[in-house]
């Protein structure tokens, strides 16, 4: 079982499902709510995901999109968006044991910042869909 909290522990979580994709995602809007170059999402069923103690702040930041955070402490906590309404995503590092998830992909890397990079092997999907095909596979080659 997965369990999480936020920074400040007003807000903790607990989900029975399995992870349906762990990635990074490069995108802006991830990038400001994190104040981070980028930040790694565990996607789960939404109906497994419990809040055992408090409840995150949700606001809109784009059309059809949520995202949410501790209103104690500023901690994101997940997204959600009407196009994948059974899904949740976690901002992993909310999670109790981070180091124990594996990474699939990294989304949005069309986005990524220049002076940033990730030394893995994983697929670069230049936008949201891992059905595009990948930018490449692993870092850029000129760094
Ligand atoms: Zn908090
Ligand atoms: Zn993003």
């Amino acid at each position: 079982m997965i369990t999480g909290r936020c920074l400040c522990q007003a807000i903790r979580y607990e989900c029975t499902g399995e992870p349906i994709l762990i990635a990074h995602c490069h995108c802006e809007s991830c990038r400001r709510q994190t104040s981070s170059p980028v930040t790694t999402f565990v996607l789960v069923p939404r109906a497994t995901l419990r809040f055992t103690q408090g409840q995150p702040k949700e606001f809109s930041s784009s059309p059809g999109v949520w995202r949410s955070f501790c209103a104690d402490c500023g901690s994101p906590i997940y997204y959600r968006t009407d196009r994948r309404p059974n899904d949740i995503d976690l901002y992993a590092l909310t999670l109790d044991d981070a180091a124990a998830i594996a990474p699939d992909c990294h989304v949005h890397a069309a986005e990524q910042l220049p002076w940033f990079e990730v030394s893995d092997d994983l697929p670069r999907y230049p936008e949201g869909s891992r059905s595009d095909p990948p930018l490449r596979y692993g870092p850029k080659q000129n760094l």
